[in-house]
């Protein structure tokens, strides 16, 4: 779907690229944005026009965040979400860390090589309450940039997040626990959610990771077992075979009927990066609900929608239904926007070079969406659309193709700290 805005740049309800070319070609509106595409109606304001309500479901993630804009219909059996817009945002959390532990490296040299006499001073550093590590605050800040943006972008009414990854409240409820927790239920997917949490995504037996579980009960419930939580671990299948109708300790492992017991600690289920960016989304003014893991797999299990990061977005919450339409996905990768450091260093933290005091070259600066037009007779001849990285011999560099000149390059999209790709996603409903 395209984005599109009235003439006061207002949001108005997104359109298919076929009417948003109509709307181009007959000169009524013109093009806002590339990526994603975005066009400005010339001749309409918001006033005149009729907004339905849109949510913006995210699904957070450690490397990569779902998201998913769909427009709400409300229908008698409760809300039938269509998906107009699916994202994948990835994240660069772990490049974040790799380089302040590089940095610490270098301080750390040189303070050994310069002021070896100074006296030590250490447990002096104070963090401020709410404190997050900068990997996580970058992935935070990532998020929160898209639910601004997309803000602007459509007449976003609510947010719904997935914050948990299991409702600890329906686990808790004595009256619910021992019953139902079948397959298909919400409370079967809860709990399955939380053991996967408990045991690390391990088959308690034979610690076999990525292959489907079963849930296994440590003393059958042939032999008086319950179906409380305390009586369930995760097994491989093979796993769950082999013991059969045996107790956990006759098949040879006692420590899994303790572990069993053990509850998981509420620190573990309270992911601090996501309770952080429910706060800071609190901050866009718009309604949010936030939800459990168990229940976006419950959801995505009964209207049969494949794994992927923007389509487990789109199950996010309380729905009816989950329409993906036929949508592509985009793929927005954080690149940061430079750094400030000006010297390149080695391995072992020694000057090798020094970067450029202006980030920009010819107007042109690293990240910008350029299309560069090179004319034969040049290395590069042909012509390159995408992210640019300046040089200061004003050979710039596109993607692998290196010695662009940048007197052939124009901008399309000025750098926003974000790349952009489109990628098909696995089967939508
Ligand atoms: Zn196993």
């Amino acid at each position: 779907m395209v984005f599109v805005l009235d003439k006061q740049k207002k949001p108005l309800m997104p359109c298919t690229p076929r009417r948003a070319r109509l709307l181009l070609t007959r000169k009524r509106a013109v093009v806002h944005r590339l990526s994603p595409f975005t066009i400005r109606l010339k001749d309409r304001s918001v006033r005149e026009s009729a907004l339905q309500p849109v949510v913006l479901k995210i699904d957070p993630g450690s490397k990569t965040t779902g998201l998913a804009l769909a427009r709400v219909e409300a229908t008698e059996e409760g809300e039938v979400h269509h998906g107009l817009h699916l994202a994948e945002l990835i994240h660069r959390g772990e490049e974040v860390r790799e380089r302040l532990r590089k940095r610490t490296g270098y301080r750390r040299r040189r303070r050994s090589a310069n002021l070896r006499y100074r006296p030590p001073r250490f447990l002096n550093r104070r963090r401020a309450p709410g404190w997050l590590p900068p990997s996580l605050r970058s992935r935070m800040g990532n998020v929160l940039t898209w639910a601004g943006r997309y803000q602007h972008w459509v007449p976003m009414v609510r947010i719904d997040v997935e914050r948990v990854k299991f409702d600890t409240m329906l686990l808790q409820n004595p009256e619910i626990a021992g019953i139902a927790y079948q397959r298909g239920e919400l409370l079967g997917w809860e709990v399955r959610s939380y053991l996967l949490e408990k045991f690390q995504r391990r088959c308690v037996y034979c610690s076999r990771e990525q292959v489907v579980f079963e849930l296994d009960h440590v003393r059958p419930r042939s032999r008086g077992g319950s179906d409380q939580v305390s009586n369930l671990v995760l097994a491989c299948h093979a796993c769950n075979e082999q013991k059969g109708n045996q107790t956990a300790a006759e098949f040879g492992h006692p420590e899994v009927e303790e572990d069993a017991r053990k509850p998981l600690k509420d620190a573990a289920a309270m992911n601090a990066t996501r309770y952080a960016l429910c706060e800071a989304l609190r901050s866009l003014d718009v309604p949010i609900t936030t939800w459990s893991g168990g229940r976006t797999r419950w959801n995505r299990d009964r209207f049969g929608v494949e794994k992927a990061h923007c389509l487990d977005a789109l199950c996010v919450g309380e729905l009816a239904r989950a329409k993906s339409g036929r949508h592509r996905t985009m793929a927005i990768t954080a690149m940061g926007r430079g750094r400030y450091s000006r010297t390149n260093v080695n391995d072992s933290g020694f000057p090798t070079g020094y970067l450029m005091r202006t980030k920009q070259i010819m107007g042109i600066k690293t990240g910008d969406r350029v299309r560069a037009v090179v004319p034969a007779g040049f290395a590069a001849h042909g012509t390159h659309t995408g992210r640019i990285a300046v040089r200061a011999n004003r050979q710039f560099r596109l993607g692998k193709v290196q010695g662009i000149p940048a007197r052939f390059c124009r901008v399309l999209q000025l750098a926003d700290g974000f790349d952009y790709a489109i990628v098909e996603t696995a089967l939508h409903v």
